[in-house]
Order: structure tokens, then sequence, then C-alpha cells
């Protein structure tokens, strides 16, 4: 398309669209016009080849803005699609191709994106692919002693109108956490899963990656809608009782899958909650299954989003354990170690660039915490190969969340764990060359002999942290404490050499 037929056309505004704000009744799209409104999206080479991402990653977000593009068009709009070395770069040419109008986006998700184009010209609008404006979370956050996402959750709560009446929570109590978080179940049938049909638009972005996907992920809203009515036909009503659970048999138990379109806008948090509150409401899902999911959507994921703009564009940096090791060759590679559970967890993200919450936290990042991983190398890892990632979720999720690099301003202790923990939640220690019980000798369990050594390393932070001090105070009653520390040793040279 030339320069003339657009100038000739009248358009007076450029939307910008980037990837994670695919949806028309959002961002700026809300109030477009056709007529003087010229769609446009950039696909960087930058997002592409910019880090070794998963191509799983990659297919799923390029196909999905290829798709929404198209359906743009079918709706009436003149759609640019542009591949350019930055995304500046492809403002540029749209520019050269329609003239100097101004650009509009809706205000991006992370800082980098936000000063780059803000550096540029472009014009905000205000983000509304959360349910909590920026500005009301940073009052919230900046009235806090400490960030307690339970307290932010049921102001949440209240604020929405989601399961109150009269400000009381459903059923008398805000969270049912008690009556779930049960270890996997045994002889379970788990329910059979979608799995999404590919397209024309999805086979050409697949062989442009020269990758053949999975059938894990949607790429348009309709398969998006069609995930979150399978979730609520099968999964919603036993999603409380095994969140957090591990099972050899099924790698997604009774979660959701519904992350990817949430965080690149093919469906919004509202309407997602309301449609399993309509199940509660309809008696077809109990209230600790579904107050249990509502509090991820409402609260933990607008609390990261939140907290990831209240915490400041420096928190990424943060190492306050002073974490130096290089990231261990497993997680380039599952088969570089024998710790079944991480070689399974690892297998999981190569194939699918997807495991659940569970294995993020209590096998993945634990065992960068436990090991002293470099935060940052951690991050970029993660960043990478998920699915789902975004730089406003993973940062508080793994500074924060995952390694305690913070000095524990997100979390008020670290969530370090033993075997015994992965034992009782995952179904993975039975077939496992080391014993979750040992924390010495050859075939102890590495998780076990690194979570004493990591309280050992860092007890004098600890002792002062009244939720630790326990645990610290377990160490006194070690008898092998000298032999532990030599076989820690051990491990991470062991870890660190792809022999453990
Ligand atoms: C170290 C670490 C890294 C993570 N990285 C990401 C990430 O890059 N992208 C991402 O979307 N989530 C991330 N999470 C949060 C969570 O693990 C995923 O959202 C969830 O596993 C996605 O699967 P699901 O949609 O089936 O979730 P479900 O278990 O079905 O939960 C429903 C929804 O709740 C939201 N949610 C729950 N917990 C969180 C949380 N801590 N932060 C933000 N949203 C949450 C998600 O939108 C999720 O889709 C991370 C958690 C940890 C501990
Ligand atoms: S024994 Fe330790 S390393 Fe092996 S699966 Fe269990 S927790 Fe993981």
């Amino acid at each position: 398309m030339t320069k003339t037929l657009f100038a000739k056309s009248g358009f007076t505004r450029i939307l910008l669209i980037p990837f994670d704000h695919l949806n028309a009744d959002r961002g700026v799209l809300k109030n477009a016009n056709p007529t003087s409104d010229i769609v446009l999206l950039v696909q960087s080479e930058r997002m592409v080849t910019g880090r070794p991402f998963h191509k799983e990653r990659l297919f799923f977000l390029i196909s999905s803005a290829r798709h929404f593009a198209k359906e743009l068009e079918k709706s009436g709009f003149t759609v640019l699609f542009i591949e350019a070395e930055t995304t500046v770069a492809g403002i540029t040419q749209a520019r050269e191709a329609v003239g100097e109008l101004p650009v509009l986006c809706a205000e991006p998700s992370s800082f980098k994106q936000q000063s780059q184009l803000a550096k540029f010209g472009v014009e905000f609008v205000e983000n509304d692919f959360f349910l909590t404006p920026r500005g009301l979370f940073q009052e919230w956050a900046g009235s806090q002693k400490s960030f307690v996402m339970e307290n932010f959750y049921r102001i949440q709560r209240v604020r929405l109108d989601l399961l109150v009446t009269d400000g009381k929570p459903e059923q008398g109590r805000w969270n049912f956490d008690a009556d779930n978080r049960l270890p996997p179940p045994k002889n379970y049938t788990w329910p059979e899963r979608l799995t999404h049909t590919r397209d024309e638009i999805d086979r050409e972005v697949s062989k442009s990656l020269n990758y053949p996907p999975t059938y894990s992920w949607a790429t348009t809203r309709e398969g998006a809608l069609r995930q979150l009515e399978h979730f609520l036909e099968h999964h919603l009503a036993g999603f409380g009782p095994y969140e957090d659970a591990v099972t050899l048999d099924e790698w997604s138990l009774h979660h959701s899958l519904l992350s990817p379109y949430l965080n690149n806008g093919l469906i919004t948090p509202a309407e997602v909650v309301a449609a399993a509150i309509n199940r509660y409401n309809q008696g077809e899902a109990p209230i600790e299954s579904v107050e249990a999911f509502v509090r991820q959507i409402i609260g933990w994921r607008e609390y990261i989003n939140g907290m990831y703009w209240f915490l400041g564009e420096d928190y990424k940096e943060l190492n306050g354990l002073g974490a130096n090791r290089k990231l261990l060759p497993l997680f380039a590679d599952s088969s570089k170690t024998k710790m079944n559970c991480v070689s399974q967890v690892v297998s999981h993200v190569e194939t699918r660039a997807w495991t659940h919450h569970i294995p993020r936290l209590m096998i993945l990042s634990n065992l960068a915490l436990v090991t002293g991983t470099n935060p940052k190398e951690f991050l970029d890892w993660m960043r990478e190969q998920f699915v789902d990632a975004a730089e406003w979720v993973m940062v508080p999720n793994i500074i924060g969340m995952g390694v305690h690099a913070d000095s524990g301003r997100l979390m008020t202790k670290p969530y370090a764990a033993g075997g015994a923990y992965i034992n009782r939640m995952t179904q993975y220690c039975k077939g496992c060359a080391y014993d979750p019980k040992k924390r010495v000798g050859d075939d102890a369990c590495p998780f076990t002999t690194l979570y004493w050594d990591f309280l050992d390393r860092h007890k004098d932070e600890f002792k002062k942290n009244h939720r630790m001090s326990q645990q610290v105070f377990g160490l006194n009653r070690l008898s092998d404490l000298p032999e532990l520390r030599v076989r820690a040793k051990e491990v991470l040279t062991g870890l660190s050499n792809g022999s453990i």
C-alpha cells in the first residue's frame, strides 16, 4: 500500500497494538473508528531473535497477533502488520506510508516499552487489560507497611463486588485454602484435555519459525473462549483441592491453562471471573474451588501487576542473597540431571513452554534459590521459556516470590523446601535416584541437602526473620551438619557439571 493511498483515505491516527493488547474492546481499540484510524501491529526482530526464546512461545504470540490482525480487517479496519528491526522502526515505516500521524497506544506493560514509546512521542490511553487501575493500586500499596496479598484480595472482593454480600464473604470465609492443598489423588481419572486445531495462518507461522507447535495453545479469541468453557465444564469444580498437587499422569491437572490468553488480551480477567462465579451460582462448582480460582485472578494476578509498577524499574536487578552461581546446565537440557522432579518439570517446559504454579515455585525457583543461582540469569531463562511470560508478571514472581532476591519486600519468607515437601505434593520421588529423607550420603536428595545448607549459609539474615527463626533453629538439631556441608559442596559441583 502506498503513501498516497493512505493519505487520500483520510486517516487521522495510527493505533499501535502491542502483541499483548489483542482485544477489540480494550485499550485504544475501545474507541476506534475504522474510517479515521489505521491499526498498526509490529512484529519486531528483537522480539523474535533478541533472545533464545522457546519457539512454542513465539508461535503462540505471533500467530495470535496475525489472527487478530485478520479479525480486525474483517470488521472493517485497515491494518498494517509490519515486520521491522524494532517497534520504533516499525512505527517509522508506518509513518512513511501513512504520513506523520499521531500514534496512540494503551499504556504498555513494561517499564522499558513504556519509556521507549514515550520517547518516540507515542501517546498513551489507560491500560484497561487489568481490573485494577495502576493509580488505585499505588494508593493501596503506598498505605501498607507490608504488602500482604490476602489483604489486597479482600479489598478487591468488596470493591469489585464479587462473592460478597453486605461486605461479608460468601459462606462466611474469605479463603477456603484450609480445605484445599491436597496431595496428588490416587486412582483418579482426569478429564480429557482440550487440544487446539491449526489453520493456514498457524501453518505459515510454524513454517517461518521452522517449528511444529504442540496443540496445547489456541491462537484466536474463539479458541481461548473454548478453553475457558472447557475449564468451567470439566475442571473448575476440582480446581481447589488439587491446585498444589503435581502428578505423573497429568501435567495440567485441574488448572485452567488460561494465562497465555489473559496475558495477550484474547480474553479478559473480568469475563473469566464472571463465568466462574456464574457456575458457582448455578450450583455447578463448590465455593472452595471457585473462591480459590477467583483469588488467583482478582488477587494474585492483579497484585503481581500492581507490585511490578509499584516496586519500580530497578527491582529486577536486586540480588539480596548475593546469589552468583551460573545457570545450571539442566535448565538448558533436562537430561543433564538425575533429579527426577527437576528433569520431568524441565522436560514439560521443553515440550510446551508451560508448567503449573507449584513446579514453577517449588521445583524450578526452589532449585535456583537453594543453589544460589544468579537471579537475573534464572529470570532470563524463565522469560525465554514460558508461553505466558511477560516482564510485569515474571519479575515480581521470580525476584520476590521465587528466589527472595528482594530481601523480603514482597514475601516475608523465602519459599525454600527440602525433599519432604516435594515427596508429599508430587509423585516424582518414587522413581528418583535419590532419597527425599536423606540429607547426607551419595543418594541423599539434593533438595534436602541444599535446603539445610541454604539455611546454614544465610542463618545470620534469617535468624532476624520471625517467620524463619524456627527453621534456622532446626539447624541446631542436626548432628551431621559438618558432613552435610561437605555433601552440599559435592551436590553444587555435581549440579554445575551435570552429574547429579
Ligand atoms: C516463579 C514463577 C513464575 C511465574 N511466571 C508467570 C508468567 O510468566 N506468566 C503468568 O501468567 N504467570 C506466571 N506465574 C503465575 C502462575 O504460575 C501462572 O499464572 C499459572 O501457572 C498459569 O497457569 P493457569 O492459567 O493454568 O493458572 P491457574 O492455576 O488456572 O490460575 C488462574 C490464573 O490465575 C493467575 N495467577 C495465579 N497466580 C498468579 C501469579 N502468581 N502471578 C500472576 N498471575 C497469577 C493467572 O492468570 C492464571 O491464569 C509464575 C509463578 C511463579 C511462582
Ligand atoms: S528425591 Fe529429591 S530430587 Fe528426587 S524427585 Fe524427590 S525431591 Fe526430587
